[in-house]
């Protein structure tokens, strides 16, 4: 992801690893915008892209589980219906058919 550039090109990333892994991005574009706008700022900051939702060390090894898609994803969009920050979200968010339900955020 190091060579990614624009929120736009992280856009069309995480939309295939999404699709991938049948999730989908939330439908609001311009809260998806501000989250990756926050990601390539970690990007450019850190060196990943780690959570915009939560505060990261600098460490590498020590933020490695909170890199965008962070290990708790899975689990959280399955739970909860989304992930912590909303990003990505399940099938039936996607299509409005469930409501986001609130997240105690995994770590920190
Ligand atoms: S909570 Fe969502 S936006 Fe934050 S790192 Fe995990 S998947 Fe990415």
């Amino acid at each position: 992801m190091s060579n990614i550039k624009s929120a736009q090109e992280l856009r069309v990333l995480l939309e295939k690893n999404a699709k991938d892994k049948n999730y989908y991005l939330n439908p609001d574009m311009a809260f998806v915008d501000a989250l990756l706008e926050g990601l390539i700022k970690n990007l450019n900051r850190y060196g990943y892209s780690s959570c915009p939702c939560r505060l990261s060390t600098g460490n590498y090894e020590l933020d490695s589980d909170l890199i965008c898609p962070c290990v708790y994803m899975e689990n959280d969009v399955q739970k909860y219906g989304s992930c912590f920050c909303a990003l990505y979200v399940s099938k039936d968010v996607y299509e409005n058919k469930e409501v986001i339900s609130s997240i105690e955020p995994s770590k920190r």
